[in-house]
């Protein structure tokens, strides 16, 4: 069992004298309606006896069966692992011990986020590829070649590194789109940070992408499709979620969620939008009700308005027509609980990337940023309401 930790940075950053940039992506991205039918086919291509598949019981009874069943019709055994719910290293430990004797070629992580997050922690120990079939478009973590690391109560606590990103992503829009609207919409949320947070890093020539690289122009080019195509057709998309089908707008919106926002943020770069988002999840209220999607949404706006930026009020308008919340009231924070207030921007402040902005970072450019999101966000939820946020967190 291989657990040794993979510092990328000490790769591509060992503090020469030139940081490259530098690229990574998944080796193949599979989208379509119905493409779960044809997974055996696809997984053909790794050449696999024993695959384990890891999801939750509910996934293990849905997306796991299906796979099981298509996966034995080609003579492929199949070991379930069952997902608890939090991608901690208690439960990555865990299944990576109860796998090791398996003699798995390949893990198949289905699910959401953690799930996704954790399969690829699980799969690195056991030294075997991971392939990911997300059940969601709520995030942009199944490309990527890295977790997100909770503690065992759910808050935010670090971040691990892969030398490979997933193998194979697998996303049946089918099924992204039998999940529901909220999750959709959070993934809209988490992608069009990618944009501006990548926008940050490319231009200023300090700034490094998670794995320690310089961004790369195709990462920065994908960031701009990424926020254009969620401008573009964002909201015809959550439609097409409420009505249950699978249209180009939908197509369009799932692939910006999962693979050009994944591609963009890793290989482009964050900036202050996300170390916010992350700050968020240690005020109890806000992690427990909230996606990392929503919160990015506001992450977003506060980043644009430390920016100075006259995109802000756009961006907000565009968030709440598709439901995603843009003043801290909608996300269960008063702008006077200054204990909590204090706790985000703490926490933000220790995050590297929130230093990547080009004008410095401190608590009082930050508290300042936060009341004028808020600001921005209260006067356009006056302007044109807050219908589409409140059906979201009603459904
Ligand atoms: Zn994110």
């Amino acid at each position: 069992m291989s657990s040794k930790p993979y510092f990328p940075a000490k790769i591509f950053n060992a503090h020469d004298e030139i940081t490259p940039r530098v690229m990574v992506a998944p080796q193949r991205y599979i989208q379509g309606p119905g493409v779960l039918n044809q997974i055996d086919r696809y997984v053909s291509l790794l050449n696999v006896k024993r695959v384990g598949i890891l999801a939750s019981q509910r996934g293990q009874a849905a997306e796991g069966q299906r796979i099981a069943e298509k996966l034995k019709n080609d003579g492929i055994d199949c070991v379930a692992a069952v997902f608890a719910g939090e991608c901690s290293l208690e439960e990555v430990e865990q299944h990576a011990g109860a796998l090791a004797d398996e003699n798995l070629d390949c893990l198949i992580a289905v699910g959401g986020g953690k799930p996704v997050d954790a399969g690829k922690s699980i799969a690195y120990r056991l030294n075997v590829p991971v392939v990911i079939v997300p059940t969601l478009a709520s995030n942009d973590a199944p490309t990527s070649a890295l977790s997100v690391i909770y503690t065992t109560d759910g808050a935010n606590d670090s971040v691990e590194f892969y030398p490979s990103n997933p193998a194979m992503v697998i996303v049946d829009t089918e099924v992204i789109v039998a999940a529901g609207e909220r999750y959709f919409v959070a993934g809209i949320g988490d992608a069009m940070a990618t944009w501006f947070e990548a926008r940050v890093c490319f231009k200023n020539p300090s700034a490094v992408t998670p794995i320690g690289a310089r961004p790369t122009l195709a990462s920065y080019a994908i960031g701009e499709v990424c926020a254009q195509t969620l401008f573009d057709n964002g909201q015809a998309a959550s439609r097409a979620v409420v009505a249950g089908v699978c249209n180009e707008e939908l197509e369009s919106v799932v692939e910006a969620n999962t693979l050009l926002s994944g591609i963009g943020f890793e290989s482009g770069g964050l900036a202050l939008a996300h170390p916010i988002a992350l700050a968020f999840t240690q005020i109890d209220e806000i992690h427990h009700k909230f996606l990392h999607g929503e919160m990015v949404a506001m992450g977003t706006l506060i980043q644009l308005a430390m920016e100075g930026s006259d995109e802000a009020e756009t961006v907000a308008r565009f968030f709440a027509n598709i439901g995603l919340p843009i003043h801290m009231a909608q996300l269960s924070l008063s702008p006077k609980d200054s204990a909590a207030l204090n706790t985000i921007i703490e926490t933000t402040l220790k995050n590297k990337n929130s230093h990547h902005m080009p004008m410095p970072v401190t608590a009082y450019s930050l508290r300042d940023a936060m009341i004028k999101a808020n600001e921005l966000g209260m006067s356009v939820a006056a302007d044109i309401g807050d219908t589409a946020y409140r059906r979201l967190q009603t459904s």
